[in-house]
């Protein structure tokens, strides 16, 4: 008879292939960060060679027997043998381990690299386009790249639209037929607010927060905040990188960046604050399921959320700023000393349609995702053609913001994700919006004086509310179950929209419906 195989070998092996990705990851902090300008091109293979082996583990024999001793490799489907032994962890880890391996298996390994090279390809096709806003130069490769999406998402399934297909990698069970109606009831009122803040007699004045602040004393101020708000130094650090962003090598290695302009006081603040929300999800993840899917962070919604809640539910409050503010004043006494907090708050505040989403606003950031979902779905859908886009990009700005780019490098051109293939991926960040304010409104009813905390500088409350609910499950839920489970309700935008029509409403001084 042969001897019964444990779970502890899947999972072993699981954590091997985890070390490559994490050695990958190690490898790409660095290329952000310390690494000289010249190692950049051996940097890009010892990445490919890093990244091929792990999936190449990940996909192999020993995986999927492994994998076939639980379940059923073709459907997924736990065998009946083993249901009654394994525990609901157990069933979620077999769950989560077949749906990452059933994807890595379905796309042909000579797509994959057909479809890399073209990824790194495009995106320096794409950079010298922008630079030389030309659009026609970059064409051809958005439309090779289109097409190998569209093939992408014919090697993976799915029902309904080809888009779902791609939507499924950054957000699990996330769907067309689930956006486009929550979208269109965010955007009408999203439109109507903007309209409101435009007429508004009110009109804030931010250039106090252009003046020249010591760039050192900027991070020294951030590192503070991070600090403050239960980010552990011990387990993490800050840097300085081109674009901000978290890594996370484990729950005891989970770093933060941050970038630092002397004439832009809230880049580095709210980056610091908003990559920390994002590195408090890291460090709060299961550091016992290390290493395969139920030591993961669920999709990229939710991790946006966690961002986003504490870079605008809490970071741009009133009670935040309490605290806050005096010691902002300190550090910058010159610049700040005889600026009242108002002032301050409504101008860290202010609402106004803009070219560039990175930019953007709280409020019209979402038309930003709005304009590239649509486009996108259509591109993906066949609806429209790619050599369209600049006039489809332009008319779009103009019907949601009321502007039209003037080149499309500040159009169409923006953004580099679509040059790595990140179709799908742009609707995660709404979503984040939306679960942050769900999750936020459900954390002022279960935690008495919420707000009262957060103006005493108390973030502690909020952040253990956090790794309870939300961080210390990984993905032992799916998004959706998950936000159910915190907050009782399916996925809705009104608590979002509720906490905009309040905020700004009184801020710009119109009457909230
Ligand atoms: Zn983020």
């Amino acid at each position: 008879m042969a001897t019964p195989i444990s779970l502890d070998f899947l999972t072993s092996t699981l954590r091997e292939i985890h070390h490559l990705r994490d050695a990958a990851a190690v490898l790409s902090w660095d290329q952000e960060t310390y690494m000289p300008q010249g190692g950049g091109a051996i940097r890009a293979e010892q990445l490919a060679t890093l990244q091929t082996l792990a999936h190449n583990q990940f996909v192999s024999p020993e995986v999927e027997s492994l994998l076939g001793t639980f379940l059923d490799i073709e459907t997924g489907t736990i065998l009946p043998t083993h249901l009654a032994s394994l525990d609901e962890s157990s069933q979620a880890l077999l769950r989560e381990t077949w749906r990452d391996f059933s994807r890595a298996k379905k796309l042909p390994s000579t797509f994959v690299n057909e479809l890399e090279r073209e990824c790194s390809l495009a995106q320096q096709v794409w950079a010298e386009a922008r630079k030389t806003n030309d659009f026609q130069r970059f064409l051809p490769n958005l439309e090779r790249m289109v097409s190998l999406k569209r093939k992408e998402a014919e090697y993976l399934g799915y029902t309904d639209s080809p888009y779902n297909a791609l939507l499924d990698t950054y957000e699990p069970g996330s769907t067309v037929a689930q956006l486009r109606p929550l979208f269109a009831e965010l955007r009408t009122h999203l439109i109507r607010l903007l309209d409101q803040i435009r007429n508004s007699p009110v009109q804030p004045n931010t250039t106090l927060l252009t003046q020249s602040f010591d760039t050192t004393k900027q991070v020294e101020f951030g590192r503070q905040v991070l600090k403050q708000m239960g980010y552990d130094f011990q387990r993490g650090r800050l840097d300085l990188s081109a674009h901000p962003f978290t890594t996370s090598f484990h729950p005891t290695d989970s770093r933060v960046t941050t970038r630092v302009f002397e004439k832009d006081l809230p880049s580095c603040l709210f980056s610091c604050i908003h990559e920390g929300g994002h590195a408090l999800y890291e460090q709060g993840l299961p550091a016992q399921h290390y290493g395969t899917a139920l030591g993961e962070a669920i999709s990229l919604g939710i991790h946006e959320s966690q961002s986003r809640l504490w870079e605008n539910a809490v970071g741009r409050s009133r009670a935040f700023w309490q605290y806050w503010y005096p010691k902002l004043q300190d550090t910058f006494p010159a610049q700040l000393g005889a600026v009242p907090a108002d002032e301050f708050y409504v101008a860290i505040n202010r609402v106004t349609p803009s070219f560039i989403r990175v930019e953007a606003d709280e409020l019209t950031y979402n038309l930003h995702i709005m304009v590239r979902f649509e486009i996108e779905l259509d591109v993906i859908e066949g609806q429209v053609y790619v050599d369209d886009l600049p006039e489809l990009w332009n008319a779009k700005m103009e019907e949601y913001f009321g502007i039209t780019p003037t080149s499309d490098a500040e159009g169409v051109l923006q953004d580099v994700h679509w040059s790595f293939g990140a179709f799908g991926y742009f609707p995660t960040y709404t979503l984040g919006n939306l679960y942050a304010a769900m999750l936020f409104h459900q954390a002022k009813t279960d935690i008495p004086d919420l707000t009262k905390h957060i103006g005493e500088g108390n973030f502690l409350p909020l952040k253990t509310w956090l790794n309870d609910r939300v961080h210390r499950w990984g993905r032992h839920y799916s998004a959706n179950d998950l936000i159910q489970r915190v907050t009782g309700q399916t996925l809705t935008s009104a608590p979002f929209i509720q906490d905009l029509e309040e905020k700004f409403g009184h801020l710009y001084q119109f009457p909230t419906t």
